[in-house]
């Protein structure tokens, strides 16, 4: 078996150090122990909203439990209490990225795999509560969809074996502008539903978004404020890496 990062050869040795580590985080990996150690887990103390480690951030960037940006978003009533949790898995260090690279821009589709059981595990704890949330993988515009071939999140959200609502549509930023689809629900999103979305199937449901990386946090928050009228109990998102 090969590395699928780095295609070295994975010895016996090598699974079995593996088989140890796995025992206990109950991680399956397409990769050699050295990859698999590059993968950085957030763990200890972090925002409550957008699980951004403290542990990197200076103090004057923390507002009790939550991070400044979170803070600020919290403060906007228009913002405010939309988008519910996002929990990310990983440090989005340089490994991650490069990773995330080949995957998404060099068309490297099975990196994928290296995620899998992490994604199943997040999405264990977050369904704890008797209710499966509703998958909703962040969409990719036409565009980047045909260059690209696939969209990295509907792949992510593929690992979990459970069914994918693709209901929203993202127009091309560039070409936002000249397009002025009326059906756009926000004049500065560019996010909207479907049309043929059975919109009762929302009503009092925790849905989950599902994405690679969370940034600034303005994809998630734009699609909560899409999704909002569909009156979900609540909406949160698990996202590979936090940026
Ligand atoms: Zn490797
Ligand atoms: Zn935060």
């Amino acid at each position: 078996m090969l590395c699928l990062v780095c295609n070295q050869t994975i010895s016996n040795t090598t699974t079995w150090n593996m088989l140890f580590s796995l025992s206990r985080s109950q991680h399956k990996s397409p990769l050699c122990t050295e990859c698999m150690q590059q993968l950085e887990e957030i763990s200890g103390e972090q925002c409550r909203l957008c699980s951004r480690p403290f542990s990197k951030l200076a103090a004057k960037y923390r507002k009790g439990d939550l991070c400044n940006d979170c803070f600020i978003w919290e403060e906007q009533p228009e913002w405010s209490g939309l988008l519910e949790r996002n929990l990310s898995i990983f440090h989005y260090n340089e490994f991650l990225k490069e990773v995330l690279a080949r995957f998404k821009f060099r068309g490297d589709h099975e990196l994928v795999n290296i995620f899998a059981s992490y994604m199943r595990q997040k999405f264990k704890q977050i369904s704890d509560r008797k209710n499966t949330p509703i998958i909703i993988p962040v969409p990719l515009s036409p565009e980047r969809l045909y260059e690209r071939g696939f969209n990295q999140a509907y792949s992510l959200a593929s690992l979990l074996h459970f069914p994918i609502d693709d209901i929203l549509e993202r127009v091309h930023t560039e070409k936002q502008s000249k397009k002025k689809r009326t059906e756009r629900v926000l004049a500065d999103s560019p996010f909207s539903l479907r049309h043929n979305i059975q919109r009762d199937r929302y009503a009092n449901k925790q849905l989950l978004l599902i994405d690679d990386i969370y940034t600034t946090g303005t994809t998630l928050r734009q699609i909560s404020k899409v999704l909002k009228p569909l009156s979900p109990k609540s909406i949160c998102a698990l996202t590979l890496a936090r940026g």
